[in-house]
């Protein structure tokens, strides 16, 4: 049996041994959600959703590596998803730590760890040549939404797959910013 934080039981038809059945024939899931790892950011939870609803990849910083690309490109092919969102959010390390790490260089930082820093890295910089690194909490917060807009530039233009699904078969690909403040997910414009 499954319990809610309230332990309330779960409802069989929103979770539960209903759903899960019809899920064993496949799943349809109508979005797929590129979010951070934080532990305060699980898409489902934020999103309101239930089991197949939502195709989830998570690594801190919502950066896009190949296996990012290759785990959108798998289900936008094999389950028809039409809608990509890149999910960011307040207050994130992995911003934090390319923020620390452009402003104090450490030759200690894991090659691991590295390789996500250098992902977030090209959408800091240019905000650190601008009046933003005066005031951390503002630069923070501008290098979030351009962290995401970076991975959604990324994937609308770093596989000729996808690239070729927006174009012809309306794959959209959007960028949303989930503030831990407020609870609220706000959508980020699309450039033209
Ligand atoms: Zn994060």
């Amino acid at each position: 049996m499954l319990y809610r934080r309230d332990d309330e039981p779960v409802d069989d038809d929103a979770g539960g041994r209903v759903r899960r059945d019809e899920l064993t024939a496949g799943q349809e899931p109508f979005a797929i959600i590129l979010g951070c790892s934080d532990s305060r950011v699980p898409a489902e939870l934020v999103f309101d959703q239930g089991l197949g609803d939502l195709f989830v990849i998570r690594v801190a910083g919502n950066v896009v590596a190949p296996s990012q690309i290759g785990s959108v490109e798998f289900a936008a092919a094999l389950f028809e998803t039409r809608l990509v969102v890149v999910l960011g959010h307040s207050q994130c390390g992995a911003i934090k730590a390319t923020i620390d790490e452009l402003q104090r260089p450490t030759a200690s930082q894991s090659r691991n760890i590295r390789s996500i820093v250098d992902r977030v890295r090209p959408a800091v910089e240019g905000l650190l040549k601008t009046e933003l690194r005066h005031d951390l909490k503002e630069l923070a917060q501008h290098a979030v939404r351009a962290n995401i807009r970076a991975s959604v530039d990324h994937l609308r233009h770093g596989s000729e797959i996808l690239e070729r699904l927006v174009e012809e078969e309306g794959l959209m690909v959007v960028g949303a910013e989930y503030s831990l403040e407020t609870g609220v997910v706000e959508f980020l414009e699309s450039p033209a």
